[in-house]
């Protein structure tokens, strides 16, 4: 093989592995370590502004620690889910919005990973039923649902692939009032009456 064969073939290996060290579910451990997605940060955690934000205000907080997901959460780890909590007042003593926190029963983005995000639900990212019904139906498990699951059980029981599948393709449904809008542009117009 000449050189230049051998030097193409190694920069295609090259461009491989990065390719697969840089795997899209990694995004987050990324964007911790960029300070231009950073909000806050403390010894143990980190909040960034998630990359595609469902609402006006939508963050993420995550632990330094690696843990993977809500599935890998035991006793051991409730200090550090208070210190969660204690950030998710922190955030809402910043903001005039109405927040809720929790996280996805299902994540797609490795690293444990905690949604702070507003009620209004009005961003251009928000854009499928799947994102809709991620935040707005039992999919979504409040940080005190979570918080208490935890202490009860000593772990995070994982759902059915029926259950995900079900929560996915249910009705449309506001989360503001009892609407059934018909379509996500009706939704999405259906929103901005809501705006205070
Ligand atoms: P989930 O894993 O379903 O709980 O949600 C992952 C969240 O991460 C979504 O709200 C995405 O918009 C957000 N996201 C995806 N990639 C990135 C990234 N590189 N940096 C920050 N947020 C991201
Ligand atoms: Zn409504």
């Amino acid at each position: 093989m000449s050189k230049r064969a051998m030097e193409n073939v190694e920069e295609s290996f090259k461009k491989q592995t990065n390719k697969r060290n840089k795997h899209w579910s990694l995004g987050l451990v990324e964007s911790m370590k960029d300070p231009d997605a950073i909000y806050k940060e403390t010894k143990n955690i980190v909040v960034i502004k998630d990359k595609y934000p469902k609402a006006k205000i939508h963050y993420l907080v995550l632990p330094y620690e690696e843990i993977s997901s809500i599935y890998k959460l035991n006793k051991t780890h409730l200090n550090l889910l208070n210190e969660f909590g204690s950030m998710f007042n922190l955030i809402k003593e910043e903001h005039d919005s109405e927040l809720q926190a929790g996280f996805h029963a299902v994540p797609s983005m490795q690293r444990l990973h905690m949604h702070v995000i507003s009620t209004d639900m009005i961003s251009p990212s928000l854009k499928t039923k799947i994102h809709w019904n991620s935040f707005t139906t039992s999919f979504f498990i409040p940080y005190e649902d979570l918080m208490r699951k935890l202490n009860e059980n000593g772990f995070i029981q994982k759902i059915s692939n029926e259950t995900h599948k079900l929560l996915m393709s249910s009705p449309l449904k506001c989360n503001q009032c009892s609407f059934e809008p018909k379509n996500m542009p009706q939704l999405k117009q259906h929103l901005l009456t809501h705006i205070k």
